[in-house]
């Protein structure tokens, strides 16, 4: 099942190039008052769409895509995750270091704000125009049962889905989580895609093209952690909860967007998604 957010907080299922409206399946959701809880209602919830009744249906190019995850509590995100982006940074910084396997386990899982998500007919808004804005696409996890202490071999149980993450990301010498967490600044979408569709997600080919220039193509197969391990790895930290997004990490080719740039991401099995870049 392919679930879309899209227009003023629709909600929908993609079937080919059309979205049927299911909107008022949100009605079965539990009430929730203050305090809210930490996960996401519908995410918590995705069995309600199995029957769900369609109101009408819309062209899917017609559409504007939302992030289909409205309220993720965290974002995770793997930094270095992929071999040769590993070596296209260390290769920057002019130094080396020893195994690549430790190298994400050193630099940890870091977290982006919440307020940075934004769907791909939202775009991205640029700030701080005068310093190096990157791109880095990335396969996105959406957790979808709770847990704490996940083994890896019981890690795909808890995934929801999986979509396209964008981890657009300043340069400069500051935190991550302060340079990666401007709003807009991590691009979900288009849809999110049941795992029963994606089957199984080291299998993936990620790509992203900037002017329709390609600059990052790579197999999720040269994960240096792979999705099960990185949910193990965060999950003995901190409780994963419904609608907590886990982005994989980066391939390498990662570069520089300036407004005007119109960039479209893809990974096999999910889809694309075209996302504009303005100034802020
Ligand atoms: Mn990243």
């Amino acid at each position: 099942m392919r679930i879309a957010r899209f227009d003023n907080n629709r909600v929908g299922i993609v079937q080919g190039d059309a979205i049927r409206d299911v909107t008022g399946v949100l009605a079965q959701l539990p009430a929730h008052r203050h305090p809210f809880p930490r996960h996401d209602a519908l995410i918590a919830n995705l069995e309600i769409l199995q029957n769900a009744t369609t109101v009408r249906t819309v062209p899917l190019g017609g559409a504007a895509l939302l992030s289909p995850v409205a309220n993720p509590g965290k974002i995770m995100a793997a930094p270095v995750n992929y071999k040769k982006h590993l070596e296209e940074a260390l290769a920057d910084k002019g130094i080396h270091h020893g195994k690549l396997v430790d190298e994400i386990h050193k630099a940890g899982i870091f977290l982006k704000a919440t307020s940075s998500v934004v769907g791909p007919s939202e775009g991205v808004r640029l700030v701080h125009t005068d310093r190096r804005n990157d791109h880095e696409v990335e396969l996105a996890v959406v957790i979808g049962t709770e847990g704490h202490s996940i083994a890896a071999s019981d890690a795909l149980e808890h995934v929801a889905g999986y979509c396209i993450g964008l981890d657009m990301t300043i340069r400069g010498p500051e935190d991550r989580s302060l340079r990666k967490s401007p709003d807009s600044y991590t691009v979900l979408g288009p849809w999110l895609v049941t795992p029963d569709e994606v089957g199984d997600p080291g299998a993936l080919e990620v790509q992203i093209a900037v002017n329709g220039q390609v600059r990052q193509r790579e197999k999720t197969s040269e994960l240096i952690l792979s999705v099960p391990q990185l949910i193990a790895w965060a999950s003995s930290f901190y409780t994963l909860y419904p609608g907590d997004v886990l982005l994989t990490g980066t391939p390498q080719g990662v570069g520089p967007v300036k407004p005007g740039d119109e960039m479209l991401a893809s990974i096999s099995r999910i889809g694309e998604m075209r996302v504009s870049v303005t100034k802020a």
